[in-house]
């Protein structure tokens, strides 16, 4: 039998009474064989009676159903992982200086009389984790609504770049940016999101060229911006349009090991805007 479910068998049958267990061990049989025997597995089809007869002797037990579902969950789950790279949107994070600052209030309250708890929020759309659509940049440049959803969701890898002032092709080379269409760099520089940093890292200016002719689509730092802070021509947002790659900031790669996930990270779309608070997640492949 399939490890994984081996070993979501054994913790399942422990937590079940001997009379249950009879019942579980019918239907887990049935149910695997139900999506296993098509792909080859080893689990025998005929080991197992019907998926209703099965049913029928675990509707005694709730205990049981509940023991089966958590047990299918485990299986299904194990070995997935998600990392929440969101930043969370708090007034306790620093905004860039000059830019509207995060608020999030409530204008009708439950306890006061209200039939629900209504909130408002005004915020930069650059403030925390975010996409930057081509517009904030350029007159001419796509606004976030028309910026292609599927930019921002697929395969990603995450390249550690610690420790430099400026990110070379060079340092990006060592980690082996080609075949994949989204590249996360965490720089780690940056772990404080209630201070402004004063200085970061920053692209080496032939870098978005060269990640563009890689095929990169999509480049994420755990930084504020792409150029250094003071910058005021923006050579790197300026670059990446030109290699056709777009733009995700303020990441928190903190926890997340170096590697390939599969990164969710969509902007909302917002009518002329010029980039989008995005809600962003790695999950792990296997
Ligand atoms: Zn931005």
């Amino acid at each position: 039998m399939n490890t994984k479910i081996e070993i979501g068998f054994s913790w399942a049958v422990t937590r079940l009474s001997p009379a249950d267990e009879v019942g579980f061990s019918a239907l887990v049989f049935t149910v695997f064989n139900h999506f296993f025997v098509a792909r080859s597995s080893t689990l025998n089809p005929t080991a197992a009676p019907s998926l209703s007869a099965a049913r029928n002797s675990l509707l005694v037990s709730k205990s049981a159903q509940k023991t089966l579902r958590r047990f299918l969950r485990k299986c299904c789950l194990r070995g997935m992982k998600i990392y929440d790279i969101t930043v969370p949107l708090s007034a306790a994070v620093v905004e860039w200086p000059g830019d509207t600052a995060y608020n999030f209030s409530l204008t009708a309250r439950i306890r006061d009389g209200a039939s629900c708890n209504v909130g408002r929020m005004v915020s930069s759309m650059h403030f925390g984790t975010h996409a930057d659509a081509p517009f904030h940049y350029g007159e001419t440049g796509l606004t976030m609504d028309a910026v292609p959803p599927e930019i921002y969701v697929g395969p990603a890898r995450v390249l550690a770049v610690p420790g430099r002032d400026l990110i070379t092709i060079e340092n990006l080379h060592e980690v082996d940016p080609t075949a994949v269409t989204r590249v996360l760099l965490k720089t780690g520089s940056r772990l404080d999101h209630t201070i402004f940093p004063k200085k970061i890292p920053v692209l080496a200016p032939d870098v978005p060229a060269f990640l563009g002719a890689c095929g990169v689509k999509l480049l994420g730092l755990d930084l504020p911006s792409v150029d250094q802070v003071d910058s005021k021509d923006l050579p790197i947002h300026h670059a990446l349009e030109k290699a056709d790659i777009y733009i995700l900031e303020n990441l928190d790669l903190s926890a997340v090991p170096p590697g390939d996930y599969e990164l969710i990270a969509l902007p909302l779309k917002i009518v002329g805007g010029d980039g989008s608070p995005v809600r962003a997640i790695l999950r792990t492949l296997k």
